[in-house]
């Protein structure tokens, strides 16, 4: 290694502390505020633009296809969000490096990828979105960087949020309810997790998009007459009572 200068050394030391420091402070007081926070997480879109990516570059599957899949597949779908899958939280306790849900491990926690062990966690989004069209529905996860994106605030904000208000664990924040009844184009990869579950697949948001231009060239395309079967905030869809495990195991 070069020659190290101590002074130097402890001067950039000291100033990463004080940007962490602003950085917390900054959310905190954003938090009380209520101003929004910048999210770090949103990225800069690929070369091809979000319509392209919907309407041309990805091939479109209705949400009965997707839940037949026996491959690994990466497509897009349309649907309405109708409510979150019922039993599952909305963000699980990730690794502070990776995005991995990090184990108990006697008082602490540890990553079984990178192996770091830490005493606390990073909140990140796992909302499990119940999806309807018109044929079928099915449970879609949204992770942190397209939970983060859509509602504007991170899990790890939203969460302090909702503590702050005095929001237990079972309670949902109301932000979430930003999802509800919308009509969304969804970008999914689709992997095929365990033939003799309810469902079969696993279906994992990479893009949301809710643009409604966007929305009605991709109707119109694909000739969806969505309208007759979704009316604008209405709630017509009720989902069959089988739709969760716990009902299946139930009936069966
Ligand atoms: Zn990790």
């Amino acid at each position: 290694m070069g020659v190290s200068n101590t002074t130097y050394n402890s001067v950039l030391m000291i100033n990463a502390d004080l940007e962490e420091v602003k950085k917390f402070r900054q959310r905190i007081m954003a938090i009380e505020t209520g101003t929004p926070t910048p999210v770090a997480r949103i990225e800069k879109r690929a070369a091809y633009s979000e319509e392209d990516d919907f309407l041309n570059k990805t091939p479109y599957k209705p949400i009965s296809e997707i839940r037949d899949l026996i491959e690994k597949t990466v497509c897009v779908t349309i649907g309405v969000v109708k409510d979150f899958s019922p039993g599952k939280s909305w963000w699980y306790k990730s690794c502070n490096i990776c995005p991995l849900a990090m184990r108990e491990v006697g008082d602490g926690y540890k990553c079984s990828r990178c192996n770091a062990e830490s005493q606390n966690f990073t909140p990140r989004y796992s909302l499990n979105l119940k999806v309807a069209d018109e044929e079928s529905y099915a449970s879609f996860i949204v992770y942190e960087t397209v939970g983060s994106e859509y509602l504007q605030i991170s899990a790890e904000d939203l969460r302090t949020k909702h503590i702050l208000r005095g929001g237990n664990r079972i309670e949902f924040p109301e932000e979430l309810s930003k999802f509800k009844n919308k009509t969304f184009l969804f970008k999914v990869s689709v992997k095929l997790e365990n033939i003799n579950s309810f469902q079969p697949v696993s279906i994992t948001v990479m893009k949301l998009c809710h643009d409604e231009a966007i929305i009605s060239s991709f109707k119109q395309k694909y000739s969806i007459d969505q309208d007759a079967f979704f009316p604008a905030n209405s709630d017509v869809i009720t989902l069959p009572a089988d739709y969760s495990d716990i009902n299946k195991v139930f009936s069966g």
